[in-house]
């Protein structure tokens, strides 16, 4: 069943330097960035008005936008403004924020040349949170069937819509077959990441979580290692593989979205949801993501 569209809402969206109403953020249908994937785009959560590692995520687009060779119109302090005035103009107090750029409809000709970089910025309130009902129980993976480019494509650290079609087809794999969602491995079976998040397991004191290569190296990512490591975890970046599971206690993913989520299952190996790690690390992260 369809939700009322995200075009039919109200409010303002920041586009190409300009807060427009909501439903006129429109773009061609001849547009490169629809037909060929040449967009970049962030996720960012705000909490109690305030937009959490904005800089961070801001960073990774220009990053994106760079990788794709896009010519930055704005700058990253331009893009931050940017970010607030949505927030502020829409009163969203806890929400969603969803940069992107993309390029234009001066050419379909498939290297873009002459096509404009377009920027903007949306925004809403009440990120919906279809995932709470998830955290009681865990997410249940399977191991996915598509696996991941080598290192040396490079798009890995950015978020490029071209990458997300997998995350796509790895979601709805694991959908069809009643999961919520799936393991991606790399080319030498080591466990990469799920569809938007990133992957740990803990044994006994010890997080373990693959080594960012050909996988995005999340924010939320990055800011767990860090807590765990404040909170004196010993926190093992190696490559593992979907046996070395066995004998794993727990695992959670991370992401902007989902924040901290419990493992239930990863093709049959069952894990402790409520272990006492995965607690005190998600609490310690709504903590960093809710201070202002
Ligand atoms: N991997 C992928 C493919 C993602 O889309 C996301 C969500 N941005 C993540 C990992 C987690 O990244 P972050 O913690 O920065 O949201």
């Amino acid at each position: 069943m369809l939700s009322t569209g995200f075009d039919k809402r109200e409010g303002k969206i920041w586009m190409d330097g300009q807060l427009v109403n909501w439903q006129d953020s429109k773009v061609h249908i001849l547009n490169h960035g629809l037909h060929y994937a040449t967009s970049v785009f962030e996720g960012i959560r705000v909490y109690n008005g305030v937009p959490f590692k904005l800089k961070e995520h801001i960073d990774r687009l220009m990053h994106s936008a760079v990788t794709l060779g896009f010519v930055l119109k704005y700058s990253v302090e331009d893009l931050i403004n940017a970010t607030h005035a949505v927030i502020e103009t829409n009163r969203i107090s806890n929400g969603y924020i969803r940069p992107i750029a993309w390029l234009g409809s001066e050419s379909m000709i498939i290297d873009g040349a002459g096509c404009a970089v377009h920027f903007a910025v949306a925004g809403w309130q009440s990120f919906e949170d279809a995932r709470s009902a998830m955290r009681e129980v865990g997410a249940r993976l399977i191991v996915s069937k598509w696996r991941k480019p080598s290192m040396d494509a490079a798009l890995h650290s950015t978020k490029a819509s071209a990458i997300y079609s997998m995350s796509y087809m790895v979601k709805n794999e694991a959908k069809k077959l009643g999961y919520d969602d799936g393991l991606m491995l790399d080319g030498e079976s080591n466990i990469t990441e799920a569809s938007t998040s990133n992957f740990f397991a803990i044994y006994g004191e010890v997080l373990r979580t693959p080594v960012p290569g050909c996988f995005l190296n999340g924010i939320t990512r990055q800011t767990i290692i860090d807590i765990a490591k404040q909170k004196g975890i010993d926190v093992e970046e190696v490559d593992f593989k979907v046996e070395d599971l066995r004998t794993a206690d727990a695992a959670f993913l991370t992401g902007t979205a989902i924040e901290v989520m419990p493992v239930q299952c990863v093709s049959g190996m069952r894990f402790d949801i409520n272990h006492s790690m995965i607690k005190l690390l998600s609490e310690e992260y709504r903590i960093r993501a809710s201070s202002r």
